[in-house]
């Protein structure tokens, strides 16, 4: 077991905004986290990776066997989670070449190394760009392509993506699901994967191209279904998220 989360209740600014969540993710596998705005998706990416606002109120966070509910986001990450932020902060002061050298754990006065010179071409990012500061400026497609080229600087265990998805255009979407299926293992056989993802997509498109193994529907803090991703996601499609946890499928 990759990941193992047990009886979670999370309180955001005096409100608790998650409850009785248990969710288990296993070496090789990818879920999708699927929910209405608001329903705490977020939130509980950001609980997993130790963001200090984030209270955890009942229930432990088990990280390859290892209590990590009390660790700091620095040691989480040490341990080799990673995450794709839906709306992630610019850092003034900080170019991107600079960030990708500290996160493949290059040394700061030497040129960056070719695989990310290279993977920084393939998601079409110039000399230039890599100039920029992180974030500063970016539009949102940029955002969504420099979050996962910074993962594939440091290559996590597990990774969490936050809507890599939104507001970027179909052709970069494609772009983007090769890159996220090579973070995810899944150019190699199922029995030879070892990394673990959680996916949250707000449309399910990159489901088109990103196979999942899990799919679990988030409402209002709590789940409300698992099951197989390609059913949930035609329930949903067809009769919205209310409809699909109402179904008898989830029910019986
Ligand atoms: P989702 O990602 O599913 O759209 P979020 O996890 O962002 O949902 O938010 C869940 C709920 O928690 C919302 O009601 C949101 O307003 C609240 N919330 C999340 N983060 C904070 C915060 N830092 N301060 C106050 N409320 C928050
Ligand atoms: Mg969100």
């Amino acid at each position: 077991m990759l990941l193992e989360i047990k009886d979670l209740a999370v309180e955001v600014e005096g409100k608790l905004v998650l409850k009785d969540i248990d969710l288990s993710i296993k070496e090789g596998e990818t879920h999708v986290l699927l929910g209405p705005n608001g329903a705490g998706k977020s939130t509980l990416f950001l609980t997993i990776l130790g963001f200090p606002n984030y209270k955890v109120k009942n229930g432990s966070i088990i990280f390859k066997g290892e209590d990590i509910t009390n660790l700091s986001t620095t040691e989480r990450v040490k341990r080799g989670i990673g995450v794709s932020f839906q709306h992630p902060p610019a850092i003034r002061g900080v170019s991107v070449r600079d960030l990708l050298k500290l996160e493949s754990g290059q040394e700061i006065d030497q040129p960056l190394n070719e695989r990310m010179s290279e993977l920084s071409e393939k998601l079409k990012f110039n000399e230039d760009f890599l100039s920029r500061d992180v974030n500063l400026g970016f539009s949102g497609g940029e955002v969504k392509r420099s979050e996962i080229l910074q993962l594939l600087a440091q290559m996590p265990d597990f990774i969490m993506f936050d809507e890599p998805d939104s507001g970027v255009d179909i052709e970069n979407v494609e772009l983007l699901a090769e890159e996220l299926n090579i973070l995810l293992d899944k150019d190699k056989k199922p029995g030879m994967r070892k990394k673990g993802g959680l996916l949250i997509t707000h449309l399910g498109y990159i489901l088109n191209f990103v196979d999942a193994d899990w799919a679990h529907i988030l409402m209002d803090g709590k789940i409300a279904c698992s099951g197989n991703p390609k059913e949930i996601l035609d329930d949903i499609r067809k009769e919205g998220f209310k409809g699909c946890v109402e179904c008898a499928r989830c029910n019986s």
